[in-house]
């Protein structure tokens, strides 16, 4: 910090790419809907909340579609329920991120079967940016997705399409094993 604050107190000049600059600034302003659909929504809450604290990501519910970038899917689709989720999805404006939050976003979950009433997977009619597992997903799970959308959009380019961005995320993802593997022998367990 010292440095910084020499470095500031005259004046200065900083180069960097555009892309990077809005880059930076977008991912660390993401601005959720929020909204829920059944009992993830609750877990998506808790990480809202203070033990989790989404906001020291820049990371805070925003009440219109109109102002959000970022839409979390948590909870039952049902079929009455996936119309409303595309009218919000059309109402967001670009660039505009989808995270699937759990099992019965993702595929239907426990109603996968005999849940006649229910989406067998929200990317059926919007599309998904970032899945993330479980029944449902702990708070650290959805901040590992929302982490996910962040590199997304840290690869982005002026003039990149979202699928080439999706291509490079993936080319860059850490094989965790051999991580893990290495943490395990540095603690001996
Ligand atoms: S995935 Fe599990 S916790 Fe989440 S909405 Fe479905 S039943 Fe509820």
């Amino acid at each position: 910090m010292g440095l910084l604050d020499a470095g500031f107190s005259r004046d200065n000049v900083l180069v960097a790419p555009v892309d990077a600059v809005l880059n930076w600034a977008r991912l660390s302003s993401l601005w959720p809907m929020g909204f829920g659909l059944a009992c993830c929504a609750i877990e998506m809450m808790a990480t809202n909340a203070s033990n989790y604290d989404l906001e020291r990501f820049g990371i805070f519910p925003r009440s219109s579609p109109r102002q959000s970038d970022l839409m979390i899917v948590a909870g039952t689709v049902t079929m009455k329920m996936a119309e409303r989720v595309v009218r919000l999805y059309e109402q967001m404006p670009e660039p505009r991120y989808v995270l699937s939050m759990g099992s019965c976003s993702n595929c239907g979950g426990p109603y996968w079967e005999h849940g006649y009433h229910v989406l067998k997977g929200v990317d059926r009619v919007i599309p998904v940016d970032v899945f993330v597992p479980g029944c449902p997903p702990r708070p650290e799970a959805l901040i590992g997705g929302l982490m996910k959308i962040q590199e997304l959009i840290r690869m982005e380019q002026i003039g990149m399409s979202r699928e080439e961005a999706l291509r490079k995320l993936a080319e860059n993802a850490v094989e965790p094993r051999p991580l893990i593997e290495q943490e395990r022998s540095a603690a001996g367990a």
